[in-house]
């Protein structure tokens, strides 16, 4: 049995748990590329958004490059330098417009002129010294390509070059540190970092340490940003040729900036996304869905922009922040429901073919002890038969007492042995096609009185007390009177085996609620507790021929069960108040009888 419990475990049990975990693991490697999938996808949405800024940025840059190229159409450079405070850019209403001469200094505005005069003061006290290359401080611009390399390998021998040695300008120690990392986390980064969750990652843009002359000095226009007081502002500059290195630009403020952003068009027709476009503080200021909002800083992906607004970023959102989540709950759900399915049929087939396996064991250690009682009660109504009939052979019989006495041995043995021989071949009979019955109407008074007497008679010899208390003749009903015999025989031979302590036997024949009832009592031990219902299953012996030392099949109570019920009866067991045992035959009783 517990072997078959181990090749079960072994073989079915183990092997199906390591396929359900290695179906579990493949979900989640599964989950883990979509999600990837979705990420890269998602990705090159904030890229194109990115983009889209970057081309803003570039087209007012060239706007305003137009512009000046058409301002120097109609006046000369230095007429162009002299009215530029008088002008105004398309570009932005917040712009001031500059103009460094050829010697690197600030020509205009000079703070002078008549209008916009306190925009003007605070614009040369941010920007004149920078402007003029007395200060440097931290600029950002996309580099030009010849440049690019020079500041590659610049960045990577001194990547935190923090030489303010000519800086009058004051800058919050505290924006650097915080400028060099990402002001958000997205939640899938496309290269993570060791700790994604704990903080923000790297940002890919460095600043360069340089004043105006020098971040412009190659090229003939460009953006250049900067941090002034905490805040970004933008400059765009243009260098024309034929005005004998004059650089003339505008500087816009960040509101102006992020003005240009409230008509941005989306490029994604995504639904199922929020896009957002944040500034350096991680405020929105351009967003795909108007009132949309969001956890800003905690993107579901998102692009840095890039040196032309540093530490701007493209991002996306999940607009049903659940949508991922319960696609992949979903398919969780269900492999888990097929597994654990398949799971339950295997423990339920299992235990089946476990339960099944030990019955059948049960059932052929059974039939082993059967043949053993069997044999064993064969044999010793043979061995008396013989002996007594030898003893008669012998002429000890001669004497007319000991040979009916020897006679009324072997004649009850040959009833014990045909018994027995019944009760088998009856037993084989009923499981292969049930017992042929020839019911019919009759007194059971008579049968149980033939049977009584001779059973009587032969045990009140043998010292025993016997008892009958009869309800009044007849017992009329449908029933095969051999069959019937056999049981109440089956009942009575039991009560001697088990009674034999107490040579006490009773019968009570009686008639109640329909039913024609007939107990056989006696003073044994009972049947032990908890036996009740198993003493009724073929080959089941409570005391065992080995510890009891008394003979039987296992058979008589089976017969006798089948018999009663194949008659609409039944047999019942009580344990009787001051010991013993009551089987009771019920059988119901003809019409005429019931009434
Ligand atoms: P057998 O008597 O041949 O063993 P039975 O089917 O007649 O087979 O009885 C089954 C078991 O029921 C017996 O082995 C015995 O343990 C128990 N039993 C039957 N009748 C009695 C009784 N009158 N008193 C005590 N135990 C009994």
């Amino acid at each position: 049995m517990n072997r078959s419990a181990l090749v079960f475990l072994a073989g079915v049990f183990l092997p199906s748990l390591i396929l359900g975990w290695l179906a579990l693991r493949t979900i989640g490697e599964q989950q883990i590329i979509l999600e990837k999938r979705t990420a890269e996808l998602f990705q090159s949405e904030t890229d194109a958004l990115a983009g889209a800024a970057k081309n803003l940025m570039q087209e007012r840059a060239d706007q305003f490059r137009e512009e000046v190229a058409g301002w120097l159409e109609a006046a000369t450079a230095s007429e162009l330098a002299a009215s530029l405070s008088n002008r105004t850019t398309q570009i932005s209403g917040s712009a001031v417009l500059f103009v460094i001469g050829t010697d690197s200094r600030l020509v205009t505005p000079t703070g002078a002129a008549p209008s916009r005069q306190e925009e003007t003061q605070k614009f040369l006290a941010e920007n004149r010294l920078f402007l003029s290359g007395e200060a440097e401080t931290e600029v950002y611009q996309a580099q030009p390509p010849a440049k690019e390399q020079k500041q590659a390998s610049a960045t990577a021998a001194k990547p935190e070059r923090r030489d303010y040695a000519k800086s009058k300008v004051e800058m919050a120690d505290s924006l650097s540190q915080q400028a060099r990392s990402r002001n958000v986390v997205p939640q899938k980064l496309a290269e993570p970092v060791a700790s994604e969750l704990a903080s923000a990652p790297q940002a890919a843009i460095v600043p360069e340490i340089s004043d105006f002359k020098n971040a412009t000095s190659e090229g003939s226009h460009g953006i250049l940003a900067r941090f002034v007081n905490d805040k970004l502002q933008w400059i765009f500059w243009t260098r024309p040729d034929g005005v004998a290195g004059m650089t003339f630009g505008c500087m816009v403020p960040a509101e102006g900036v992020r003005d240009w952003f409230r008509e941005l068009q989306s490029p994604s027709a995504r639904t199922e996304l929020g896009l957002a476009i944040l500034d350096e503080r991680a405020n929105p200021v351009f967003v795909s869905k108007a009132g949309f909002k969001a956890n800003w800083r905690r993107p579901f992906v998102a692009t840095e922009i890039g040196d032309v607004l540093p530490y701007w970023e493209s991002t996306a959102y999940l607009l049903d922040g659940a949508m991922l989540d319960s696609a992949a709950m979903a398919s969780r759900v269900t492999i888990f429901s097929v597994i654990a399915l398949a799971l339950a049929a295997i423990v339920a087939a299992g235990f089946f073919v476990v339960r099944d396996a030990r019955r059948q064991i049960e059932l052929a250690t059974k039939k082993t002890g059967f043949v053993s009682n069997v044999s064993h009660e064969l044999k010793t109504p043979l061995t008396s038969i013989l002996m007594f009939a030898e003893l008669l052979e012998t002429g000890a019989g001669n004497d007319p007492e000991k040979r009916n006495k020897y006679l009324r041995i072997i004649t009850l043995e040959s009833e014990r042995l045909t018994r027995l021989i019944n009760n088998v071949l009856d037993f084989a009979k009923m499981d292969k096609k049930g017992k042929a019955y020839a019911k019919h109407l009759t007194d059971l008074h008579p049968v149980i009185e033939r049977i009584w007497e001779g059973t009587g008679l032969h045990l009140e010899a043998s010292g025993w007390k016997c008892q009958w208390q009869a309800a009044d003749p007849p017992y009329d009903v449908h029933a095969d009177p051999d069959a019937i015999s056999q049981v109440i025989v089956n009942l009575i031979s039991n009560a001697e085996k088990y009674g034999a302590s107490a040579k006490s036997l009773e019968l009570h024949t009686w008639k109640e609620s329909g039913f024609l009832h007939i107990g056989i009592l006696d003073r044994g031990p009972g049947v032990p507790e908890g036996e009740e219902l198993k003493i009724f299953e073929a080959f089941y012996r409570a005391n065992d021929l080995l510890s009891s030392g008394i003979p039987g099949s296992g058979l008589g109570l089976t017969l006798a069960l089948r018999i009663a019920r194949d008659h609409d009866g039944r047999v019942d067991y009580a344990r009787r108040t001051g010991g013993g045992s009551c089987f009771t035959l019920l059988l119901p009783l003809a019409e005429e009888d019931t009434l």
